[in-house]
């Protein structure tokens, strides 16, 4: 069998075992330290925001700047329906209901005409929604400059999802920076890693202090324990913290190495019939986090997505469909959701291809000639 081919997975550049050895020579084992600091201190210089709070998820991110916003029990967030689970889930830990908004085919992002008209709606039935969360899929900013035109008409804060998207930007400013509050990911999986972990950026010191401050269990200033509300574990290892100070190290040679992944799966793959990628829109810098397919079955003489995943599958090499849209996921089958069915065309023919920066040239060659041969046995006057 041939080696396993992974979807993506962590790139260790090589700085990072020596921060993590100093945290334990000098016994900072613990959801703070120096490196706690000094990650937070290179998001911010790499991102630009004022303030950024390292801790434990992307998702604990989302759940504290929800929390800080005041949304509870009835409430009604909006947020991107094309997304993974972790941008809704912060929602119904705080009661609230969230209302999904589909994409719009450019940058499979919030659609700001949707966007407009749930607020419209809200705001007939006497409620207006307290958030909205667009999301930067796959590294592609999303309309930012429409959707904070429309957030601001109307007084409702944005929390910018860049889990996907570090090092993304729209005309040269980075995702996470156009809303109030922006939340990153270091999950295993993303463009750089601390194993696990998040952050909160934002250019309000308020919000960020505020952040710390619940991510540590809400501690007042006592000598004994004492708490005037309710807090949260959220904080960021030191340990991992020293991972994170390393990755940051190599976060632009990552996206360049991202980024040239797509170009080589461009080149290779285009003139296949029936599979097209996503381009950037003028202005739009994507980190190209995962390489997306979408296949037309129409186009391939028949062969869909699944066929292709399969046959990478008997290969051993993984790819993925495009994420579930939130308003077909069961346990949103309740919410509110307005629809345009480009997420779930999405969803039904698109496909992340192995998009890892430390794919070998053999690797990517592997992929490309596993879809190329899948594709021409359908093509039968092909001399
Ligand atoms: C990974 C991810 C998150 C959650 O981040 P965690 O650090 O895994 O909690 C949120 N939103 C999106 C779009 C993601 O891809």
């Amino acid at each position: 069998m041939n080696p396993k081919i992974w979807l993506s997975s962590p790139h260790m550049g090589g700085g990072e075992f020596e921060f993590v050895k100093e945290a334990f020579d000098t016994n900072w084992i613990a959801p703070l330290g120096p490196h706690v600091n000094g990650f937070e201190q290179d998001l911010q210089s790499f991102t630009g925001a004022k303030h950024a709070a390292a801790l434990s998820s992307g998702t604990a991110a989302l759940h504290l700047a929800l929390i800080m916003l005041g949304i509870g029990p009835g409430d009604d967030v909006i947020c991107q329906s094309f997304t993974f689970s972790a941008s809704a889930n912060p929602i119904a830990y705080q009661g609230a209901n969230p209302v999904f908004i589909d994409s719009e085919p450019e940058t499979w992002n919030m659609s700001p005409e949707l966007l407009e008209q749930a607020i419209q709606d809200g705001i007939a039935n006497g409620k207006k929604a307290k958030a909205i969360i667009p999301v930067h899929l796959y590294g592609m900013p999303a309309k930012m400059e429409q959707i904070s035109a429309i957030a601001a008409k109307y007084g409702i804060p944005v929390i910018e999802d860049a889990a996907e998207a570090l090092g993304s930007t729209i005309n040269g400013k980075p995702a996470g920076t156009f809303g109030l509050m922006g939340i990153l990911s270091f999950n295993g999986n993303k463009i750089i890693t601390t194993s696990g972990g998040g952050a909160l950026i934002s250019d309000s010191a308020d919000l960020i202090d505020k952040a710390r401050f619940l991510a540590t269990q809400a501690r007042d200033a006592a000598p004994h324990y004492q708490h005037s509300q309710i807090g949260y574990n959220y904080r960021m290892s030191n340990v991992c913290a020293g991972i994170g100070r390393g990755q940051m190290q190599v976060l632009g040679e990552r996206i360049a190495q991202r980024r040239k992944v797509y170009d080589y799966y461009v080149e290779n793959l285009s003139d296949i019939s029936g599979i097209r990628f996503l381009p950037e829109p003028a202005g739009a810098f994507s980190n190209r986090w995962l390489t997306t397919i979408i296949v037309d079955p129409a186009k391939t003489r028949g062969i869909t997505r699944e066929d292709i995943r399969l046959s990478l599958v008997s290969e051993n090499i993984e790819s993925r469909p495009l994420w579930k849209p939130m308003h077909l996921q069961p346990v949103f089958s309740g919410a509110l959701s307005y629809v345009n069915g480009v997420s779930e065309d999405l969803f039904n023919n698109g496909l992340c291809l192995p998009s890892g920066s430390n794919l070998s040239s053999a690797d990517l060659e592997r992929v490309v000639k596993n879809v190329k041969s899948l594709c021409a046995k359908t093509i039968p006057n092909e001399a």
